[in-house]
């Protein structure tokens, strides 16, 4: 059972930043970037943190005969709390059976999205996902297999997931397209674009978030946008409401553990 002084609490005021805070009570840039990361869905830093608010840590105290407290030199304490006035907001180190580390708030342990919705910074959506449209080029009604994000020419366009490129190259119709293969059943298309990314080839691996092209408008086309079309087991789906697939889910027993580690620190503060 832990006592009081298996742990310690410590606080800092925020001066500049929350960076600077975090790096004043000793941390590392490199946790003070995986505490932001953490925080980033409750707290916009900019327009939230204001100077005087407080940011506390608690601490394992080294167990007899350990002089470490983290991963080899790095510290990490095992909760932080961010103090706005009277609100707070907490989030807690939480070591996975491989050993990752990383920081969740409360209920935030939940598998993050394997698949990003959008593929593109956007303006707006110039045709939405329909089994048949009126094709504005050739005139002929046609299914339209993905949906449409207007964007000037030449804004970057990402894979949405991990996967394998299946096909760089100029098609009728899509233009200068790139098809990447996904975990199945998972399948993208990005068409119309203005060029591909430099060394993006058939067989090669992109990660998600890695930009694959630019957007234009190749192919049939009347401005720039960028096509987008999501397969299931090779089926068009809608982009814009499809399941996204999850990584893998967070066993039950970490989860249960997770969570009786937050009661017991969040106690602490
Ligand atoms: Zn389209």
């Amino acid at each position: 059972m832990p006592s009081g002084s298996d742990y310690q609490v410590a606080s800092v005021t925020v001066e500049r930043s929350f960076a600077s805070a975090v790096q004043r009570a000793g941390l590392s840039a490199a946790v003070a970037a995986m505490l932001a990361r953490a925080f980033a869905d409750e707290i916009d830093f900019r327009r939230d943190l204001k100077r005087g608010n407080a940011v506390k840590f608690i601490f394992e105290n080294p167990q007899d005969g350990e002089t470490e407290t983290g991963d080899g030199d790095l510290l990490m304490p095992l909760a932080v709390r961010i103090e706005i006035g009277p609100r707070f907001h907490d989030v807690f180190l939480f070591r996975d059976d491989d050993g990752n580390a990383s920081y969740y708030p409360k209920h935030g342990l939940e598998p993050e999205p394997a698949m990003s919705r959008y593929p593109v910074a956007f303006r707006r959506i110039s045709s939405h996902f329909a089994p048949r449209r009126l094709n504005p080029v050739t005139r002929r009604w046609l299914p339209h297999d993905g949906v449409d994000f207007a964007a000037p020419a030449g804004t970057p366009v990402y894979a949405t997931a991990d996967g394998s490129v299946a096909f760089v190259g100029s098609q009728t119709g899509y233009g200068n397209v790139v098809k990447l293969r996904h975990r199945p059943p998972y399948s993208t298309t990005f068409a119309h674009l203005s060029r591909f990314a430099d060394g993006l080839r058939a067989g090669g691996s992109v990660k998600q978030g890695d930009v694959i092209g630019y957007v234009g408008s190749t192919g049939w086309s009347t401005a720039p946008h960028l096509h987008y079309e999501v397969r299931v087991n090779g089926v068009p789906q809608d982009p814009l409401s499809v399941d996204l697939p999850r990584e893998e889910p967070i066993r039950t027993a970490e989860l249960e553990r997770f969570a009786q580690e937050t009661g017991r620190l969040a106690a602490l503060f």
